[in-house]
């Protein structure tokens, strides 16, 4: 028995469940190399937090919503952005929804964050996976899976960066003509103190054929967990793709960029929480938004994007 429940403060998403018993459990280790990950206690595992409130929005419940929003005429939107569900019918909700919303505005963009997993494991039902191929990436704009959902989508392993363009032009196929891969495995020319990130833009030449603008970035690492920063990097490419909407590497370039002051705030602040020799908890590493106002506005270029 579970439930999720979507936090009002900041958007993130929240995942708590209980024993058939009734009793809250949550089961956590320090393991690998990123401080605590949470284990998965059968199919279900965590995302960041030990405890978890609130109550899950239904099918139904998002309908009355946007009918809501309907018999106002407040349906006109420029932009949509989704991320975890763990709900067959919720995300075929959602699918309906912007369905019409695009009849509304045709020009409206919808990203897409097809939140399922990380590192090999799934973390939402896998009968969410059909819905997100068949339904939910079709009628996407953008796209931010990360290597593990590009490959749930695909159906094709990522290594080497081949392959990872090769996925995101099956991506292509799919539907949306921006995808971005915003963390991989494949290594770093600058060592393993990066991760990569590859992106994939759809453009069409003045003579009327196809082509695309790849690229690839690589991401200093931080060694500690972050919540958040899924949802925040899905964010600034939408924000970052609306000024820069025909270049893709200008947009992944800002969109990193803020990830890294962002990230870069939160963990000085959490290490002088901490104290020296001390590792920073979950709560002194909430992300420093806030105080990251003006680099999230005008971030200062700390990394450049490869053409590949
Ligand atoms: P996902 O697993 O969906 O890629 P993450 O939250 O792991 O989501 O990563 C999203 C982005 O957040 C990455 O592209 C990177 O920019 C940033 N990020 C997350 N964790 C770290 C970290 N430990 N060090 C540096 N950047 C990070
Ligand atoms: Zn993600």
């Amino acid at each position: 028995h579970f439930h999720a429940a979507v936090g009002a403060v900041r958007s993130a998403v929240c995942v708590f469940w209980s024993r058939g018993d009734g009793v809250p459990c949550a089961v956590y280790s320090e393991s690998r190399c990123q401080g605590i990950r949470w284990e998965q206690v059968g199919n279900i595992p965590a995302a960041g937090y030990a405890h978890w409130k609130g109550q899950v929005l239904t099918a139904e419940e998002l309908n009355v919503l946007y009918e809501g929003i309907k018999l106002n005429k407040v349906n006109h939107y420029d932009y949509i952005l989704t991320g975890y569900s763990r709900d067959t019918s919720f995300l075929e909700m959602v699918v309906d929804i912007i369905q019409e919303l695009k009849k509304a505005n045709p020009s409206l963009v919808y990203v897409c964050d097809p939140v399922m997993g990380d590192h090999g494991a799934m973390y939402v039902p896998e009968n969410l996976l059909p819905v997100y191929k068949n339904k939910v990436v079709p009628l996407a704009d953008i796209l931010t899976p990360n290597q593990f959902e590009a490959e749930l989508l695909t159906g094709k392993k990522i290594n080497t960066e081949k392959d990872g363009v090769e996925v995101m032009d099956l991506l292509h196929k799919m539907g949306p003509d921006t995808v971005v891969l915003t963390s991989t495995d494949l290594p770093s020319k600058n060592g393993d103190q990066f991760l990569v990130a590859l992106g994939s833009q759809k453009i069409v030449k003045p003579d009327g054929t196809n082509s695309s603008q790849k690229i690839c970035i690589d991401i200093p690492k931080v060694d500690a967990v972050f919540v958040g920063t899924g949802d925040l990097f899905a964010a600034m490419l939408l924000a970052w793709t609306h000024h820069h909407p025909n270049d893709l590497k200008t947009a992944c370039e800002k969109t990193v960029s803020v990830m890294h002051h962002v990230i870069k705030r939160t963990i000085t602040h959490a290490r002088e929480l901490a104290g020296p020799g001390n590792r920073p908890s979950p709560a002194q590493l909430e992300l420093r938004m806030v105080q990251s106002k003006a680099d999230i506005e005008n971030p200062a270029t700390v990394v450049e994007a490869k053409v590949l």
